[in-house]
């Protein structure tokens, strides 16, 4: 198989105090998968999910993203790395509300050193790919929650990266929109975009293809499956 775009190989994570938050976590994502990680709170998800994205380093075992090592890298190098080959969706969108729906996609593509007409462009087109063409001078607070979600996956989405991270990507919506936006990310996977799903919505985890399931900081099962609600 191709070089995994990220793995997770034998992480741990310590918290002071000797909370193990992570134990022994091997986890290799490859290029197309779309994979839920599910758990109860407390299991470990943030501490995975904050590893994964390189915003933390594990205090054992390795992290690599498109084979480079990230675990010796500077903050420096690590943000730029980050910067390149991953995006990132949150539960509470985290839209800049003074910004247009444009402006905020194209502030995902800031560190990229991409020209400010060509960040317009790459935007609009990235907007257009969420069903959103018709909303690009919105501000946050003209959208619905499930637009403004779509305007996240947009800003995620804007700099083609490697791998998207979503954190409960739906939790802040209600179970139709919620499904749209799932529905949504499926779609962008079948067209080719590599996302992993964060959650703790058991039936969120059984409509993806791939299951992850993390218990008290271990992972317990990860299963091939044919998602519920599937054509
Ligand atoms: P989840 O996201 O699944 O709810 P977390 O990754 O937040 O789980 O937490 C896993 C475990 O690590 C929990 O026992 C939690 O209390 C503990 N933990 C998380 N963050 C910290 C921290 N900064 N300091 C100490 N313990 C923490």
């Amino acid at each position: 198989m191709s070089v995994a775009v990220l793995s997770v190989v034998g992480a741990g994570m310590s918290y002071p105090g000797g909370v193990a938050a992570l134990t022994d976590v091997d986890l290799d994502i490859h290029a197309g998968e779309l994979v839920a990680i599910v758990g109860p709170s407390g299991s470990g998800k943030s501490t995975l999910l904050n590893i994964m994205g390189t915003l933390d380093r594990p205090t054992t075992g390795t992290v690599r993203l498109g084979g480079h090592d990230v675990t010796s890298l500077s903050d420096r190098q690590l943000s730029a790395l980050r910067g390149r080959w991953l995006g990132f969706v949150f539960q509470q969108f985290h839209l800049s509300d003074g910004l247009t729906a444009a402006e905020n996609v194209a502030t995902g593509l800031l560190y990229a050193g991409v020209p400010r007409r060509r960040r317009r462009h790459l935007a609009t087109e990235a907007l257009a790919r969420v069903g959103l063409a018709h909303r690009v001078g919105h501000l946050p607070r003209q959208l619905s929650g499930g637009e403004r979600q779509r305007v996240a996956i947009a800003r995620a989405l804007v700099n083609d990266p490697a791998l998207v991270l979503a954190d409960e990507p739906t939790g802040a919506l209600d179970t139709a929109t919620g499904r749209a936006v799932l529905d949504l990310l499926t779609t962008l996977n079948a067209d080719g975009t590599t996302i992993a799903v964060i959650t703790h919505d058991r039936d969120i985890a059984a409509r993806l293809p791939r299951r992850v399931e993390i218990r008290d900081g271990r992972l317990v099962s990860d299963v091939r499956q044919q998602p519920v609600g599937a054509a």
